[in-house]
């Protein structure tokens, strides 16, 4: 059992490397940058905590926590939130669910790249149809909703060109 961040306030950024369109940009993750990921974890792990010590689990299949103390995190108190926070730090990984770099939104909108029919602001004749429209990433897993979101750009060009 682990708990998973379904909603991340982090946000990371993409940037132009150069002005050179074949240099790969550059991609910050962002990862735990905001103080709630790190929080909302950590209540997360006290939950698993919990249903770890239920009799169906610790009685009943005999499941056990990997106990031992993590030696990055050994100046902090075992157990404590400190701990935990320091644990979250080390051992979390990502299920490779980024998204939200040209997200959909009003024209209004400073960070909005693409309108409500996937179009970019400001250049004629130009969608983008893939996960970076998301304006956030999504509680579940990106591929089916992605390809949902193409099927429904094909829509749209069709729409358009009929
Ligand atoms: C290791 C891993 C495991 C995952 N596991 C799951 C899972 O189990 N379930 C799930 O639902 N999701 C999973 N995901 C997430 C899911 O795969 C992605 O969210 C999804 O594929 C993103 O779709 P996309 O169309 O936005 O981008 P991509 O699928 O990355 O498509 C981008 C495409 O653009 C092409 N491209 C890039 N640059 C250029 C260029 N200059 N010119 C032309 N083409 C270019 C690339 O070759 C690629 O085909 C996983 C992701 C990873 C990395």
């Amino acid at each position: 059992m682990r708990p998973i961040l379904l909603r991340p306030k982090s946000r990371g950024a993409l940037t132009l490397r150069s002005k050179d369109p074949r240099e790969a940009p550059l991609v910050d993750v962002g990862y735990l940058t905001h103080h709630d990921d790190v929080a909302t974890l950590v209540e997360g792990i006290k939950l698993t905590l919990a249903l770890g010590n239920t009799s169906a689990l610790r009685e009943d299949i005999g499941a056990k926590f990997f106990s031992k103390p993590l030696p990055e995190c050994a100046s902090e108190r075992v157990g404590s939130d400190a701990y935990w926070s320091c644990y979250v730090r080390h051992m979390s990984s990502t299920f490779y669910h980024m998204g939200g770099t040209c997200k959909m939104g009003p024209k209004s909108d400073p960070m909005a790249v693409v309108d409500h029919r996937l179009r970019v602001f400001g250049v004629s004749g130009l969608r983008v149809v893939d996960g970076s429209v998301m304006p956030f990433v999504i509680s579940g897993n990106t591929n089916a909703p992605i390809i949902m979101i193409a099927e429904k750009a094909a829509d749209m060009i069709k729409q358009q060109w009929a």
